[in-house]
């Protein structure tokens, strides 16, 4: 275990709750860091929080208890129990995939996990939260009882920090074509070691959920799409006709097979599914007058670091613009953004941006986010990086 004391006046956010602690407020540490536990004291020895430490990280530790207490096998456990109970309580009817585990969020930071059905995926991002890990792990195994277990070691801390980066599954050997998951319904191909993500986009469910309701009788253009969940949803919701746009064949590949499963494939046909870069192919369209009555623009995330926020914005911007030039009158627009450096009040800002430039104009129906197996605690905002406007054109 190790003990970090503070420099004099930087306890304020550790008494605030807050779980982070970068080493700029460090004054010095004394024990051994190896088993990745740590206390935290003010710099006259005042007990503050406890947690978990990694040693080569600015982010040096991050806090789980304030109570005065250590960090054990016992409490990690407390936390998948209640975590698991959460989604007892809040995950819809027929799915079978959701965010088990949603790291700070159910005070087990650095530590992530998605059920796919009978296959789990586990991120653990940092030195620190691998010391944990095995206890939280094995507490979801006793409840979820797995058939496999993906490790998914690509995050980029883990580099940072010299931790393996190679993926791996466990447990018994994962189908070819895909883990076939539910989500109200809805069936998914999910590959859980090769896709983006943990291989499906979970944190917008409800949002996809939102655009079924929507779609009755709607042209549905879905730009980013991925495996193409927002376009299977608009479809089941009555959809006229989808357009899926991505840059990666793969993708549209999976997207394909997603209609396909549902038996949506005939209906939709190949037009459905559109390979091009999204900026290129939104400024031909708008120059051949075409329009959608419903639109959903998901990027990737266009801000990674700080350094790229400038240029970030303006990919948001740009994509916005050529987005809502496509939305017929009255029509609709959900647009989202999965930077964590963009806050929500930034967005809206660089979305009015856009809708002025456009020449046209928007109003806010809903603001949306990841649903509630992703929840964010109170004491560290930073963590709640998806951002939805679902607006209406008016006029
Ligand atoms: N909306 C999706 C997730 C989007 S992930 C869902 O709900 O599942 C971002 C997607 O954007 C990826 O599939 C990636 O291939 C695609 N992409 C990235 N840059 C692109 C570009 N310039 N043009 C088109 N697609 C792009």
């Amino acid at each position: 275990m190790q003990t970090i004391t503070l420099k004099p006046g930087r306890d304020r956010s550790v008494r605030r709750h807050h779980p982070w602690l970068f080493d700029g407020a460090i004054k010095s540490t004394s024990g051994d860091p190896t088993g990745g536990l740590c206390v935290v004291r003010s710099e006259t020895g005042e007990w503050l929080a406890s947690g978990i430490v990694s040693p080569a990280a600015s982010l040096r530790a991050r806090l789980m208890r304030f109570d005065g207490q250590p960090v054990d096998e016992t409490w990690v456990r407390a936390r998948v129990d209640d975590a698991l109970a959460l989604r007892d309580r809040l995950v819809p009817e027929e799915t079978d995939a959701y965010r088990v585990v949603n790291s700070e969020g159910d005070l087990l930071p650095g530590i992530v996990i998605d059920r796919y059905a009978g296959v789990l995926t586990v991120q653990v991002t940092t030195s620190g939260a691998e010391a944990i890990s095995p206890w939280a792990l094995a507490a979801v195994d006793e409840k979820l009882r797995p058939r496999s277990v993906v490790h998914r070691r690509d995050t980029p801390q883990r580099d940072q920090e010299k931790l393996s980066t190679r993926s791996e599954a466990t447990g018994e050997p994962l189908p070819p074509e895909g883990i076939l998951i539910r989500e109200r319904g809805l069936k998914f191909f999910v590959d859980p070691l090769g896709g983006q993500k943990t291989g499906f986009f979970l944190d917008q469910r409800e949002n996809r959920h939102r655009i079924r309701e929507l779609a009755a009788r709607r042209s549905v253009l879905n730009v980013f799409s991925y495996s193409g969940g927002f376009g299977v949803a608009a479809v089941a919701g009555g959809a006229s006709r989808t357009v899926n746009v991505d840059s990666s064949l793969p993708a549209l590949e999976l997207a394909k097979r997603n209609y396909d499963i549902n038996g949506f494939l005939p209906s939709a046909g190949e037009a459905a599914f559109v390979g091009a870069d999204a900026f290129e192919w939104l400024r031909a369209e708008r120059a051949a007058g075409t329009l959608f009555d419903l639109v959903v623009l998901d990027p990737p995330a266009f801000v990674k670091t700080k350094g790229a926020l400038d240029r970030g914005l303006r990919g948001y911007k740009d994509v916005n613009l050529q987005a809502m030039r496509l939305v017929a009158p009255g029509g609709i627009l959900l647009t989202c953004s999965c930077s964590g450096l963009v806050d929500v009040d930034l967005f809206q800002k660089v979305i009015f941006g856009a809708s002025t430039d456009a020449g046209v104009t928007f109003r806010i129906l809903e603001r949306r986010g990841a649903g509630p197996d992703h929840p964010v605690l109170l004491d560290c905002p930073e963590t709640e990086y998806l951002k939805g406007l679902l607006l209406q054109r008016v006029g």
